[in-house]
This record gives C-alpha cells, sequence and structure tokens, in this order.
C-alpha cells in the first residue's frame, strides 16, 4: 500500500484559497464550496486513490463560512449531503487504532494542516525512518497529552501516519465538519 496520501496536483493555492475564505475574504465564496462538494463527491465514489481526505478537509475548512456566513440557497444542503455520504463509509468499519487525527481540536488540525499535508501528500518527505510525530501533528497538541502511555503520545512519526491513513480518518473528520453545521451523519 502506498504510503502516500492522495492530494490533487497543485493544490497549494486552493488550500490557500480555502484558508482565505476561512477567515472572511475570497471571491465567489459559494462556487468555492460548491467546488469542493462536488469533488468530494466524486471521491466518495471514485477509487482508493482519489483525494477523499483532501476533499473532506477543504469541506471543514469552509464549514464556517457554511454555518455562519450567508451562503446562496442549496448550498448547505449539497455540503451536508455530501458529508453524510463520507461519514456513512465509518459504517460497520473497525481498526485497531485507539486513536484518530480527527480526534486533534479541528481550529489546531487546521493551522498545522498545510505543512502536514505537505509531509502527508508527498514521498519526498516522507522518509519514514526519519518522520516525527511533530511532523504530522501539531507540537503543543503533542505537548498537551497527559497520558504518554496512550494514543497518541506512545506513537511514532510512522505510527501516526498510518491512523493518517486510516480509512476511518475522512468520516471522522466528515463526522466533525457536520457537527460544525449542527447536522447529525444520518
Ligand atoms: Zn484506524
Amino acid at each position: 500500500m502506498s504510503t502516500v496520501i492522495p492530494v490533487p496536483d497543485n493544490w497549494q493555492p486552493l488550500f490557500s484559497s480555502w484558508d482565505a475564505l476561512r477567515h472572511g475574504y475570497g471571491g465567489d465564496q459559494d462556487e468555492t464550496v460548491s467546488d469542493c462538494a462536488r469533488r468530494l463527491d466524486t471521491a466518495v465514489a471514485g477509487a482508493e486513490d482519489d483525494p477523499l481526505l483532501f476533499w473532506t478537509l477543504g469541506l471543514l475548512m469552509l464549514a464556517p463560512y457554511v454555518a455562519f456566513g450567508k451562503p446562496g440557497p442549496g448550498v448547505e444542503e449539497k455540503v451536508v449531503a455530501v458529508l453524510r455520504r463520507v461519514a456513512r463509509g465509518d459504517d460497520g468499519m473497525a481498526c485497531a487504532h485507539g486513536w484518530h487525527p480527527y480526534e486533534v481540536d479541528v481550529d489546531d488540525v487546521l493551522e498545522t494542516l498545510p505543512a502536514d499535508l505537505e509531509v502527508l501528500g508527498s514521498p519526498v518527505n516522507q522518509v519514514l525512518d526519519d518522520l516525527l510525530p511533530e511532523d504530522l501533528l501539531p507540537e503543543h497538541y503533542l505537548d498537551a497529552l497527559e497520558d504518554e502511555e496512550a494514543e497518541p503520545g506512545n506513537l511514532s512519526g510512522p505510527e501516526i501516519l498510518a491512523r493518517w491513513q486510516c480509512p476511518r480518518t475522512a468520516p471522522g473528520f466528515a463526522r466533525a465538519a457536520l457537527d460544525y453545521l449542527g447536522a447529525t451523519v444520518r
């Protein structure tokens, strides 16, 4: 299995536009949101190497605008519908992990996400033997962990990478985005 989390080519400008929108700037906000929802819709029905997690994180970034801005008619419904499809991907799924990255506070995750994605999305940046937990998670989140015996306090960089790659991670972030929107999974 590839160790790389799929990201679209040239994702950085896209990410910057989401970040601007998150902070209240940006051009056609509804078009940006709808485009992300459309691409997530394609990825959720698509192949394993489609950037499902990437577009899910996009809608997570855009969720505050959808929740508290003034999106046009139908935008919120579209976003909620596709997030529910992703969240339901967790149905009946089990894994051996006690913890996943979606359990980190959303704002903390998003703050370090561009740097984390550089590592997650690039085989060149993943020199696995040297991969450190702080390459993949906010450092102050790791510092604040009280129980270092429990996940993720006791995990190595490659083990945290495995949790990013877990098929339950995108559904978890989709649930976090639905929470933002005051919507349930069903
Ligand atoms: Zn897992």
